[in-house]
């Protein structure tokens, strides 16, 4: 569900025609709906009101300020991945009791920062870092609160590049190091062991794979009498792009429930597709519109990868649509960007409404891992994010200018 729907034929985000958006804001730009935003986070509490479990937005699929800041007021904590997330979560003023710091690769300085403010754990995802917070919590005359992260050899079913969770993959543990870790907790005299993680994935759409995998670490923990406060399930719900038939906060919290009520810890969920997923599009305009050599159908408009990563990275699916409707004959498209790349699409073979140039299409499905993976490439000044709230357009992000491109740059003095 989300509240980007056609009314007369014009495309709105909740009451707002896309043709006026479009009007005072150049393309392309992101466009969030703060209903459609805060609609999902309530579900997922909804879903799992009986536990109370603290909910982490993972920070890596939106780490707008003004998005992180809806969710904190709402209750929502942060999963940060790095010292600039952790930046971000405390600019939005997260409370640090409300932090969970995950990453194969925090530095001992990013794990010094995250020390200092006292956040609520890390989760662990090897010993030699397990050895690194140790040694800098003692540094520091304090005890750092980790959980280790398992990884539980569970296949998803999802794309390869967002499987976390099988054993030839960098994350976690395996089973038998965790247990080594638990078994030998007084080697770490500076670490409170305070729960277990695990993240299987990303766009998961059935629940199996995340039953399996609690199971399995609900079997490790009672079967060697583990203690602990907080059981983190990671993220991962998957969303609609397409023709998906994902699982329901509802019907995954009805199937996890049952495994960990009545239990002597608390639960942690760490949902970041499954919030802002869908409500957030890329709006972008036609260019031009050409037909190649083998008479393909392309359409070229102002938005590229660098802007929405996504389809070229994983050859994710992200519907298309135009702002306003077009009675007229269909067309297979390539709707591509303007970058140097051949890998440079927004989607392929695309049966659309005939596409004039001066179009505006909307791509949907755009709010994560959209603009937290754009880049500058091509030197393109990364785009506007817009939120539409209480009836009105904001700019929570401005678009870059050719300023930004050079910030920090410079020509050497003897070059000139
Ligand atoms: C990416 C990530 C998430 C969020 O995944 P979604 O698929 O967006 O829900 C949660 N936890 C960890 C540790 C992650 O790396």
């Amino acid at each position: 569900m989300h509240e980007f729907t056609y009314k007369k034929g014009i495309l709105h985000c909740e009451d707002i025609p896309l043709t006026d958006i479009v009007r005072e804001h150049p393309t392309p730009f992101y466009l969030y709906s703060y209903g459609t935003l805060m609609d999902h986070f309530q579900k997922m509490r909804e879903a799992f009101r009986e536990l109370d479990p603290l909910i982490c937005f993972s920070m890596k699929s939106n780490s707008n300020l003004s998005i992180c800041k809806i969710l904190v007021n709402a209750g929502a904590g942060l999963d940060v991945v790095s010292g600039g997330e952790l930046y971000k979560a405390l600019k939005v003023g997260c409370p640090t009791e409300r932090i969970v710091y995950a990453s194969v690769g925090k530095t001992a300085e990013e794990i010094k920062e995250a020390i200092q403010r006292d956040i609520l754990f890390f989760n662990v995802e090897s010993v030699p870092e397990l050895i690194m917070i140790d040694t800098i919590a003692g540094r520091m005359g304090r005890k750092a609160r980790v959980a280790i992260r398992v990884n539980p050899d569970i296949k998803p079913g999802t794309h390869e590049y967002i499987t976390t969770g099988t054993k030839e993959k960098k994350f976690g543990v395996d089973f038998k190091v965790a247990e080594d870790i638990f078994d030998s907790a007084n080697k770490y005299p500076n670490v409170a062991l305070k729960g277990i993680h695990l993240h299987i994935g990303s766009q998961i759409t059935e629940t199996a794979p995340f039953v399996s995998a609690i199971k399995k670490v609900l079997d490790f923990i009672e079967s060697n009498n583990i203690e602990i406060e907080w059981l983190n399930i990671g993220g991962g719900l998957g969303i609609v792009y397409d023709k998906e038939k994902p699982t329901t906060a509802h019907e995954f919290a009805a199937e996890v429930i049952p495994l960990v009520k009545n239990k002597p810890f608390k639960l942690i969920l760490e949902p970041g597709r499954f919030i802002i997923g869908n409500s957030g599009i890329l709006v972008c305009k036609v260019v031009y519109v050409k037909t190649g050599a083998s008479g393909k159908k392309f359409a070229i408009v102002d938005a590229g990868m660098n802007d929405l990563l996504r389809p070229s990275l994983y050859r994710a699916y992200h519907e298309i649509r135009p702002v306003v409707e077009r009675k007229a004959e269909s067309y297979k498209y390539d709707v591509v960007g303007p970058i140097c790349e051949s890998g440079d699409y927004l989607a392929l073979g695309r049966e659309l409404p005939e596409i004039l140039s001066g179009d505006y299409l909307a791509v949907m499905g755009a709010g994560a891992y959209g603009f937290t993976m754009a880049s500058n490439y091509n030197s393109r000044p990364r785009p506007a994010e817009l939120l539409v709230m209480n009836g009105e357009v904001r700019v929570i992000r401005a678009a870059e200018t050719y300023r930004d491109l050079v910030r920090g740059e410079k020509v050497l003095n003897e070059l000139k």
